[in-house]
């Protein structure tokens, strides 16, 4: 089974945009996120065109604010505190990396934690690993756990491996997956034996960012294999000059996995989504405080 993830993004999209509309009778505004681009990075530009456009679509008011490369990192934590105070701003996202003079740490300490629907503040880690229902949950994690109870793998009781350990991606995914009821291992690249560890997994989350690298050797037969990765790689045919690939090498994996996301259309599409869902979430906990 291959795990389309643009066609359930799209169809999760779909019921955002009813539900906006109908917040937007309920209290006489929409939801509005703000995205903070620094910089010019093509990686980073391609995101937040694909961000604003899913804003656009579920009928956010949101928009962009753009900074140059070489504002200071005071200006960046200006324009943060700007938008914190401003009442009809409901979420705040800062398009990462950042350039290396400003500190990410700093930047993401500084956004409102009830309007950070990225979910990196580090009161929205503490909430997640607390179990605190009103948690903001990462967009990346929160999208593959959606898509894997919507293509019906039974998560309880089942091996689960993540290969990566990042704080955007690998632990909060390996966290889920425990909150699922999955027997978690996180793999990284001090781990021995890595494709024997891999093949333990009934899921396997490949969150590397090294192109192609899970090959056919690294998973057990009908396992599901969710690939984060994306990764540019050269392709002179394409008129891009690159092509996207995941972390895992998908034509070999297919023919032994029970179930895979691609790359592109996998979990990509689902971080965006999570994204919207993050600041409809923010949105409804604003509106309720200020009625309460
Ligand atoms: P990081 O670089 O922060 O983390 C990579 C992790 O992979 C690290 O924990 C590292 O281990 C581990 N690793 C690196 N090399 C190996 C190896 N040879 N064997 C085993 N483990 C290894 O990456 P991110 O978590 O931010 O992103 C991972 C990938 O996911 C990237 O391709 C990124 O572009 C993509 N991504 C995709 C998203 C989406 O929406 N689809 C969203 C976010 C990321 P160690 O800790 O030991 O160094």
């Amino acid at each position: 089974m291959i795990i389309d993830g643009k066609k359930l993004s799209q169809s999760l999209k779909d019921e955002m945009k009813l539900e906006v509309e109908a917040l937007a009778r309920q209290y006489g505004r929409k939801p509005c996120p703000m995205v903070i681009l620094v910089g010019d990075n093509p990686a980073s530009r391609s995101y937040v065109r694909g961000k604003i456009k899913a804003t656009e679509y579920c009928g956010f008011d949101g928009t962009l604010v753009e900074l140059p490369e070489d504002c200071s990192e005071q200006t960046l934590l200006d324009e943060i505190h700007r938008l914190n105070n401003d009442s009809q701003v409901d979420g705040i996202l800062v398009q990462l990396p950042l350039p290396k003079h400003i500190s990410e740490d700093k930047v993401i300490a500084a956004i409102a934690p009830e309007k950070d629907v990225d979910g990196f503040h580090p009161a929205n880690v503490a909430k997640l690993w607390l179990n605190d229902p009103t948690a903001i949950v990462p967009c990346t994690p929160k999208g593959i756990i959606v898509m894997l109870e919507k293509a019906g793998i039974e998560l309880a009781g089942k091996k689960a491996v993540v290969v990566g350990r990042s704080n955007i991606v690998g632990k909060p995914v390996a966290k889920l997956l425990l909150d699922k009821n999955c027997t978690v291992t996180i793999a990284h690249s001090r781990t021995v034996n890595l494709p024997a560890v891999c093949r333990e997994a009934d899921i396997l989350v490949a969150a590397v960012g090294k192109p192609l690298m899970l090959t056919a050797d690294y998973i057990r037969p009908g396992a599901t294999v969710i690939d984060v990765g994306i990764n540019r790689i050269p392709d002179s045919t394409a008129t891009t000059g690159y092509r996207l690939v995941g972390d895992v090498d998908y034509e070999a994996a297919k023919e032994i996995a029970g179930a895979i996301t691609p790359v592109p259309g996998g979990v990509g599409p689902m971080t965006i989504t999570m994204l919207m869902r993050n600041t409809i979430q923010c949105f409804i906990h604003r509106q309720n405080q200020l009625h309460s």
